[in-house]
């Protein structure tokens, strides 16, 4: 097998050219309701906006939208389906949806 150089980004196992692998691409992004907080006030959010005119932009676009890829073999990329979250099994909302 010819090598790829890309590698599982779990077990960092190398993927070589044509092996079956899995890109896992998570896009997290601000869910806005379209309501602002209800105790703010019209200050509050003259201050909040001047604010965001003062924060580095870049930052405040990866508080808002960020994207994530990642190269899984079949193995983690199964584990990463059963548990996308990273829950314990004890959690509610766990992969199993058993109730205990
Ligand atoms: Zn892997």
């Amino acid at each position: 097998m010819k090598p790829s150089g890309a590698f599982c980004a779990a077990c960092k196992m190398p993927l070589g050219q044509g092996d079956l692998k899995f890109l896992v691409t998570i896009n997290v992004m601000a869910d806005f309701d379209g309501s602002l907080p209800a105790n703010g006030r019209i200050e509050d959010l003259e201050s909040f906006m001047r604010s965001i005119d003062k924060e580095d932009s870049k930052q405040l676009e990866r508080d808002v939208y960020q994207s994530l890829g990642y190269i899984l073999c079949p193995e983690c990329k199964r584990k990463f389906l059963e548990n996308p979250l990273g829950l314990r099994p004890d959690e509610e909302g766990a992969a199993d949806g058993k109730v205990h």
